[in-house]
């Protein structure tokens, strides 16, 4: 096989679509975008604060009958066509029109763009369900790829059926597998179905075939598997989190496992740890999956087992059509985090692009260019740690579509200084 591109950057999991492993091609390759925030959960780490039924008219998907073409004609298809216009282009256009870095302009395959629905309200919620179900089958014929982050206790055997010939990955919460503690962490009562509920629906996933390999080897639907489970680190399931990721392990499922993201309720979320205690976390995860699953990967302080590289192929697009450069760039007044807004997808075909090539994305975010400890550390270099923009960039700094950087960090526990 022909040899595409050189990496310097250390082996890592995929712990969700393409996370830690897409390369920088010039182009927005991957774009998160919120629903409805219905949701009858109550999750003390929620960033974006969900919870019962959401009836704000500005949402992209209206009030009543939510509509799922406005994110196709405003998300999906501009996304579409830019991913076509640079599988067309030979590997010189492609680094001319693009700004792909020429040692990434050659692909055995084609580059596919990948969507996700964040839980930011849930998706199956049955007031979701249809606009959901609607949402993968519009991205699929599109040939984009959909991940959904969902609590998995709205889905039955018919809904899982329906969802099995689709190209969807499932990431499903799963914070314990212990019944008190895992409704503690949804915001509910000890007896609350939903932990039986959700221990259920991934029984019926596994049935219905989603962690066992999808599509052909070789063709760019293939998945070797299409479910994972997520989870933050925090205080109530600390001791058992190596019992998470062997099950993960076990059964062929993706463990995707982060630091909370201090928004909306996360801001005093009490679950949160100190720096010291989610280090030793994830440096037992680390140990774990080396001895006995032979994978190994260097610690970041965001995701057990991968480094996110999302500022370099990424944008995220909140409920109401706000685009931003990702989930740790939303506003949460409460906590004085301004927003960095790149503009809105209503009733424009061009915003998406446009958000794409603003000055911040251009000149600051994609290019890496950041000041301060992060600009110190070694990690950056060696792909083990991109600074985060939800959490290790100075917040109380305002950043705008003008920007152009750099942009100031403020480092983490991870920091590798380069030696004087
Ligand atoms: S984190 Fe997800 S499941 Fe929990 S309240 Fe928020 S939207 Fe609902
Ligand atoms: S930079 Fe941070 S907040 Fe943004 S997507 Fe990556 S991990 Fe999440
Ligand atoms: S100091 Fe910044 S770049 Fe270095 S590991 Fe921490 S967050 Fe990553």
């Amino acid at each position: 096989m022909e040899e595409t591109f050189e990496t310097n950057e250390p082996p890592r999991q995929i712990v969700q679509a393409g996370l830690g492993t897409t390369p920088d091609r010039g182009i927005l390759q991957s774009v998160w975008f919120e629903i409805p925030g219905n949701c009858d959960l109550d999750c003390p780490y929620c960033f974006c604060a969900s919870g019962g039924l959401d009836n704000d008219p500005e949402n992209v998907a209206g009030v009543g009958t939510y509509e799922w073409k406005p994110y196709e004609e405003f998300i999906f298809k501009p996304l579409a066509k830019q991913i076509r216009d640079w599988n067309d282009a030979s590997p010189e256009e492609r680094v001319e029109r693009f700004g792909c870095p020429p040692e990434n302009a050659k692909t055995d395959e084609p580059v596919r763009g990948k969507i996700a629905i964040p839980g930011a309200g849930e998706p199956f919620h049955p007031k979701n369900r249809e606009l959901a179900l609607s949402l993968i089958r519009s991205a699929n014929s599109l040939g984009l790829h959909m991940t959904v982050f969902t609590t998995g206790h709205w889905i039955d055997e018919s809904l899982a059926a329906e969802l099995a010939p689709l190209d969807v990955v499932l990431l499903v919460k799963r914070n314990s597998a212990r019944k008190e503690v895992q409704n503690k962490l949804a915001g509910m009562s000890p007896n609350h179905t939903f932990f039986d509920r959700r221990e259920a629906a991934l029984k019926t996933l596994m049935a219905a075939g989603f962690n066992k390999p999808f599509g052909e080897p070789g063709s760019p639907a293939y998945q070797k598997t299409r479910m994972g489970v997520v989870t933050s680190i925090m205080k109530e399931n600390l001791d058992e989190l190596e019992g998470l990721l062997r099950f993960a392990r076990e059964n062929n499922i993706i463990f995707d496992c982060d630091t909370i993201l201090e928004r909306g309720r996360a801001g005093e979320c009490q679950q949160r740890l100190t720096d010291k205690t989610t280090e030793l976390g994830f440096r037992k995860l680390q140990h774990l999956d080396r001895d006995l699953y032979g994978r190994s990967w260097e610690i970041s302080a965001t995701y057990v087992g991968t480094a996110c590289d999302r500022y370099r192929h990424h944008l995220y697009i909140d409920k109401r059509g706000t685009i931003h450069p990702c989930v740790g760039c939303i506003a949460d007044e409460e906590h004085g985090i301004k927003a960095i807004d790149l503009g809105n997808i209503k009733e424009d075909t061009h915003a998406l692009m446009d958000a794409w090539n603003a000055p911040v994305m251009r000149k600051a975010i994609r290019p890496w260019n950041y000041e301060g400890p992060c600009s110190e550390c070694t990690l950056p270099d060696k792909g083990v740690c991109f600074s985060c923009l939800g959490r290790f960039r100075d917040c109380t700094v305002e950043l705008n579509r003008e920007s152009t950087g750099p942009i100031p960090s403020i480092g983490c526990w991870n920091q590798t200084v380069k030696p004087k």
